[in-house]
């Protein structure tokens, strides 16, 4: 690879969780895509943990995780990118918060802080959600936050919540299924 691709690759953490149907089978749809996404390069892939529903608590159970990416992709194609996915995988539209096939979001992209009406990154409520924060800190313990620039080991240490967050044996792969 040249220098120059390299500098264009950029370090991401994508969040990820489903709460209806074949949930396993929706998370592995989705990292399947995104392993098949030009411009995008898997790294890793925590373990998947079984988590309490937060905001409008009345639904099922969560299965959620994260992953890190190296891409090429701008923030908003990367957000679109999940758009994508998130529909080809037949994420229906409900009330915010609610249950949901699919979620992708953007967690960290580098060190870039945006604040747009469409995107904001660093995700404004990942240092508040242990589900986000418990595998970020399997795969990335010492990633510096970029708003807070403090570690996300640190961030979780710092969370006082109560939501429960169970490691599964679940392992994701990025091949077919
Ligand atoms: P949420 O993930 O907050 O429960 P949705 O998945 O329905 O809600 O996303 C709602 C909108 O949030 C998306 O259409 C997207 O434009 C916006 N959004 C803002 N910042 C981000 C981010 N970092 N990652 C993903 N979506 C984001
Ligand atoms: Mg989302």
């Amino acid at each position: 690879m040249s220098a120059s691709t390299a500098n264009s690759m950029h370090l991401a953490y994508i969040g990820f969780g489903s709460n209806i149907g074949d949930r396993l089978k929706h998370l592995q749809n989705a990292i399947h895509a995104l392993s098949k996404t030009e411009g995008i390069n898997l790294q890793e892939i925590s373990s998947i943990y079984k988590t309490d529903p937060v905001g409008y608590e009345a639904q099922g159970q969560f299965l959620n995780g994260v992953a890190a990416i190296q891409t090429s992709l701008s923030p908003l194609s990367l957000l679109q990118t999940l758009k994508d996915i998130e529909t080809a995988i037949g994420r229906q539209h409900r009330i915010r918060w609610g249950p949901r096939e699919i979620d992708l979001d953007i967690l960290i992209y580098g060190d870039l802080r945006i604040q747009t009406e469409k995107l904001v990154v660093p995700h404004p409520e990942m240092h508040l959600r242990d589900f986000v924060l418990v595998p970020l800190v399997e795969i990335a313990p010492d990633l510096v936050h970029p708003v807070f620039q403090e570690s996300i080991q640190t961030l979780l240490e710092r969370l006082e919540d109560d939501k429960s967050v169970i490691r599964t044996t679940s392992v994701l792969c990025s091949g077919p299924t």
